[in-house]
């Protein structure tokens, strides 16, 4: 099989990845209008446990695993004291098992018992615990509970650098990145909509350019050594 090799680097203008901004948006807007998080959830401490579930795992399996352990533990109370042989059981099929089950056990226990049972609502806190990070908890910060957010994921990270809109790969450096150039009050919403982008045009190993609505505005268009 050919190696793949690093793309090239798209030099980045911050005002003119902010352009870009303005001219993808509407464009992703109409063809994702149903743009949203995958993930089944009915409370912010559901999306937080489905978040974790859901890394190196897809978001169909997790829905599949959720649909019964949401009945079987209804609170963080209910994780916090649960053994942690049961949990690794209950999650098994959704692959790296024994870190989730440590990530969330911990972490219903610190929610228990630092925050009253009720996941924190800003970054700060929610930090604290153990087994959230930045992604974590910006999915949970702007879907459960509808604050600005952008939520970094593999999909956001491809396309960001493809769009010429950064070139960081980390996580973290790209959100800031992003922050700059994405209005405020969009910042949710824009990653969703990359993520349907990426999920079904803009994939990684072969991008459709020639079916691709935004690709007149994309300079990685057509041009695979910057995929
Ligand atoms: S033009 Fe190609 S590389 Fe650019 S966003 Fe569309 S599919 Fe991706």
């Amino acid at each position: 099989m050919a190696r793949r090799t690093t793309p090239k680097k798209i030099r980045i203008d911050k005002a003119e990845a902010a352009k870009r901004v303005k001219k993808i948006w509407p464009i992703l807007k109409k063809t994702y209008p149903d743009a949203k998080t995958a993930l089944n959830y009915k409370n912010p401490l559901e999306l937080l446990i489905a978040t974790i579930l859901s890394a190196q795992c897809t978001d169909v399996r997790v829905n599949i695993v959720t649909k019964d352990l949401f009945k079987k533990y209804k609170s963080a109370a209910d994780w916090a004291k649960a053994d942690i042989k049961d949990i690794e059981s209950d999650i098994k099929s959704t692959g790296f098992f024994r870190n989730k089950a440590i990530s969330i056990k911990s972490t219903c226990t610190e929610i228990t018992e630092q925050f009253g049972g009720e996941v924190p609502c800003t970054m700060e806190k929610l930090l604290k615990l153990r087994g959230v990070g930045r992604k974590t908890a910006n999915v949970v910060l702007g879907n459960a509970f509808g604050k600005p957010a952008i939520a970094c994921d593999t999909h956001v990270i491809r396309l960001s650098r493809r769009l010429g809109l950064s070139e960081n790969s980390d996580a973290v450096k790209l959100e800031f990145d992003l922050a700059e150039i994405v209005p405020r009050r969009s910042w949710t919403l824009f990653s969703h909509l990359l993520i349907f982008h990426g999920r079904n045009i803009c994939r990684a190993r072969k991008p459709d350019c020639g079916n691709c609505p935004i690709s007149k505005h994309c300079p990685a268009a057509n041009n695979p050594a910057l995929w």
